[in-house]
């Protein structure tokens, strides 16, 4: 058994004091290692920066020297057997679904941040002790008694939230025998029996499609704050999202957005937490966990999660589409899947999957996996089937067992159900191929009885030259246009003269008058949809 006491002395001091004891049965090396990323970020994350003051005591109270091995791996040699226990303090200072944070109101922790790992003893079952100024009213840990906790393996205990607090709402509502929570941290500016109602007919649709819920309970940790945020995070029992300002949600557009999170998070339930690549199977949280299949991870989910808005009842067809003509519209204009596939974008998050790239260089695992996802449930629709069906199969064959899936593997599925759809064909062009997935789009979305429209408003920067700006600085321009040979990013256009002559000034000081010549074709539509005749695909779909 592993023992975490976690103390928090001083609340405005930010900081957690944690102490890990241990047995240690015969002398030797023994590591201590405090993970580099989080599940639902593959990114490394660098927790050892928050981590002060670290030290080593044997059974008899005595310091033991230790060394740093890498960043987040400390060591030190065990001369005898016995009990040992490391200590440190770590700060709480990074409000998000992901991090922790402390001050005056909470306590809130996600463990994979703050608690290292003891390597070098047998894998054991995990005990948390907590002292905290206020009580633990959330956790997805097994409780013991208000304040003791337990985690069968550092998986489950790295997975894990905790929240103390002075004040929190709870919800609860009950789907076939499984116990969602709903706990509210700040203030309600919406109506909280709509919101249940809604997410509970999400998950009633979400089991009823997939058969069961691959927990006994589930805990949907809201922090409403009164700055600006949107996050949200994935464990296994449960999901932290974080919204902001909670004002805002008085405003349906955000109200829908908290939706589509929580909708989003809680797909992750079986996409991610259990239908889950072999390469994350378990998390190795020391080191960079490489997969292509970001967008299955990501990319599937984003659908889904909108999907599901709709087949629950709680968007209409006109609403679901206004969400995907933002998507279509943010891939449109980004070139990334000219210069890489989307394996190789799913391989490259720990680069800069969470960042604004250099321009063009990669596609999006969220946006662009949510329209390759939208085209494989067209083509399976076309066959009878449906990705949510599918996605049921992979559960079966993936994730109730928790025996994960290589890229191939999953592939594999697909290619079992698949009868017209030419599934070789698709796969070479999307995912391991460069091609517009767009393009591919507006070729098949009649088969949902749905046309995607361009139009062009008569912008003559965007429309004839290819340049989009931002405020009065250019923030894209289109590699095909003839401004892709003379602008720069970040250029200012000082004025656009009737003869189409744009006054520019760069930030290196120099300034410049250019006539750009036009294309003969026009950049950067506007995407729009129309709803046509019903297709009994369509039905099909919605359903
Ligand atoms: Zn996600």
């Amino acid at each position: 058994m592993i023992h975490y006491q976690l103390s928090v002395q001083y609340p405005t001091s930010q900081f957690l004091e944690v102490s890990i004891s241990f047995q240690v049965s015969a002398p030797g090396k023994i590591s201590l290692k405090l993970p580099i990323w989080r599940a639902g970020r593959y990114q490394e994350a660098n927790y050892a920066r928050f981590i002060r003051g670290f030290a080593v005591k044997d059974f008899s109270e005595e310091e033991v020297p230790f060394m740093k091995v890498s960043k987040a791996i400390w060591q030190f040699e065990a001369s005898k057997g016995g009990e040992y226990s490391v200590k440190y303090q770590f700060f709480a200072g990074q409000m998000d679904a992901g991090s922790s944070w402390i001050d005056d109101e909470q306590v809130y922790l996600n463990l994979v941040n703050c608690c290292m790992e003891v390597s070098g003893v047998a894998p054991t079952e995990c005990q948390v002790q907590t002292r905290f100024p206020y009580p633990v009213k959330v956790t997805t840990l097994d409780s013991i008694n208000s304040n003791q906790f337990s985690a069968s393996s550092f998986q489950q205990l790295a997975d894990s939230t905790i929240l103390a607090t002075k004040q929190i709402m709870h919800s609860k509502f009950e789907v076939n025998s499984v116990k969602f929570h709903c706990w509210f941290k700040g203030d309600i500016y919406f109506n909280k029996y709509e919101f249940l109602e809604s997410l509970q007919k999400v998950a009633e649709k979400l089991i009823n499609d997939f058969g069961v819920f691959p927990e006994k309970e589930y805990h949907f940790i809201f922090q409403l704050l009164p700055y600006t945020h949107y996050h949200g995070v994935e464990h296994r029992r449960g999901t932290v999202i974080t919204y902001g300002p909670a004002e805002s949600l008085k405003n349906p557009k955000n109200y829908h957005e908290l939706m589509g999170i929580s909708s989003h998070e809680l797909y992750h339930a079986w996409n991610v937490c259990r239908i889950r690549p072999k390469a994350l199977l378990p998390y190795d949280f020391s080191v960079e966990n490489y997969t292509d299949s970001g967008w299955i991870l990501e990319g599937i989910t984003s659908y889904m999660g909108d999907l599901y808005l709709l087949k629950s009842g709680f968007w209409s067809l006109s609403e679901f589409l206004d969400k995907l003509q933002r998507t279509v519209q943010r891939v449109s204009e980004d070139f990334g899947w000219r210069h890489q596939s989307i394996l190789e974008s799913s391989f490259d998050t720990w680069i800069d999957g969470y960042q604004k790239s250099i321009p063009d260089r990669r596609q999006n695992i969220y946006s662009n996996g949510a329209l390759i996802a939208l085209a494989l449930d067209i083509h399976l629709l076309n066959d009878g089937l449906s990705l949510s069906e599918f996605m049921q199969i992979a559960w079966k064959r993936f994730g109730s067992k928790m025996r994960g899936y290589q890229e191939y593997s999953f592939w594999r599925e697909v290619e079992k159900v698949s009868r017209k759809f030419d599934f070789m064909g698709f796969y070479s062009r999307y995912i391991s191929g460069k091609e517009s997935i767009i393009e591919h789009l507006k070729e098949i979305l009649p088969i949902l009885g749905i046309k995607l429209e361009e139009g062009f408003q008569n912008d003559y920067l965007r429309n004839n030259l290819g340049v989009l700006l931002e405020g009065e600085s250019v923030k894209k321009i289109h590699p095909d246009s003839f401004a892709y040979q003379v602008l720069m990013l970040g250029d200012e256009i000082k004025n656009v003269s009737p003869k189409g002559e744009l006054e520019v000034h760069r930030v290196n000081g120099n300034s410049y008058s250019y006539k750009i010549k036009e294309s003969s074709t026009q950049f950067f539509p506007e995407y729009k949809f129309q709803i046509e005749q019903e297709t009994p695909q369509r039905e099909k779909w919605m359903q």
